[in-house]
């Protein structure tokens, strides 16, 4: 069976491989019980490379977001922002983020253990 890239890099990744391009070189590192993805992936190195210089172009540039906090909160005054995906700033005591952190990891646990029992 030929799994797709994406889903055999997304594999890799939750066994604890980390995958990165340098210098046009796949980078593979991790633990020797994940040597079954590495090998894998070093077997489709062209389309692994491929997807990954991908990825990291359709990455949010994070540089080009002004992250020097000059604005107060108009309600509450704070000089505090959490600032989302998309760069906007937030009040965090008007405006609080939908998710916090932990509550985030543990859905994105609650996913990876489900996905693990359907294969
Ligand atoms: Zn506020």
């Amino acid at each position: 069976m030929n799994r797709s890239i994406d889903d055999l890099v997304e594999k890799a990744r939750d066994s604890g491989l980390d995958l990165f391009v340098e210098d046009d070189k796949l980078v593979v590192q991790g633990l020797k019980s994940a040597k079954v993805f590495a090998l894998q992936l070093i077997d489709r190195k062209p389309e692994v490379v491929e997807f990954l210089d991908d990825e990291r172009r359709h990455f949010h540039d994070w540089s080009s977001v002004p992250l020097e906090a000059s604005v107060p909160c108009s309600k509450c005054g704070s000089f505090m922002p959490w600032w989302d995906v998309y760069g906007y700033a937030h009040c965090p005591t008007c405006d609080p983020p939908l998710y916090s952190a932990p509550d985030l990891r543990e859905k994105a646990g609650r996913l990876r253990d489900s996905a693990d029992g359907s294969t």
